[in-house]
């Protein structure tokens, strides 16, 4: 990372702004041709505490066709985006926290896992897990899994000047 003082590297940090974005940019290969989706997601870790996201959709779709052809993925999601002004053009600019991360996305065919991640999703949107899915309601929507390989966080506060007068 070129501003290394803007490195996240704290877990609990990390997953705190797991926890806050909502949505990622999901970043397929096609044909050796970049495709990007914008998709709600849910946290997870696996038992080694491996980071998973889990993403649902419908059953048919560009993306699906792209994952079962090639499950290279990358994604980005960000939260507390603040724009800020200044007195010159290169003074402006935006408070942010991000993450982005690499990994392997495959299609969850078995339904226990797909429950699992359909709770695993509601509770990243809501904060909530008290959710419950039938047999049917799993059945009709696809799900993914992205086995996350790297990742790094980074956030650019606001100018001290302003942060102060808030
Ligand atoms: C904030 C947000 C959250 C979303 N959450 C989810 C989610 O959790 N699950 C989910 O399945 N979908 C979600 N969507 C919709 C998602 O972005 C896709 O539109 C949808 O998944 C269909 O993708 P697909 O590859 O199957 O496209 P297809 O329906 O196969 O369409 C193919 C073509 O349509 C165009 N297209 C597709 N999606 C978009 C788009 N979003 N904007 C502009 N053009 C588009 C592109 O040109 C693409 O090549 C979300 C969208 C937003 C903005």
């Amino acid at each position: 990372m070129t501003r290394r003082e803007r490195e996240i590297t704290d877990p609990n940090e990390i997953n705190r702004i797991l926890d806050t974005c909502k949505y990622l940019h999901l970043g397929l290969v096609d044909e050796g041709k970049p495709y990007v989706v914008p998709m709600n997601y849910g946290i997870d870790h696996d038992a080694d505490g491996h980071l998973i996201v889990y993403l649902h959709g419908a059953n048919t779709g560009r993306k699906l066709d792209i994952i079962r052809k090639n499950s290279d993925c990358c994604f980005t999601m960000e939260c507390n985006i603040t724009p800020f002004e200044g007195k010159i053009a290169c003074q402006y600019g935006v408070a942010y926290e991000c993450v982005m991360g690499t990994g392997q996305i495959h299609l969850i065919d078995d339904p226990a896992e797909k429950d699992r991640a359909l709770q695993a999703i509601m509770k990243t949107q809501t904060g909530q897990d008290h959710f419950t899915f039938d047999e049917r309601m799993v059945s009709i929507v696809s799900v993914m899994r992205i086995d996350v390989d790297e990742l790094s966080a980074k956030h650019r506060p606001l100018p001290a000047a302003l942060s102060e007068g808030e």
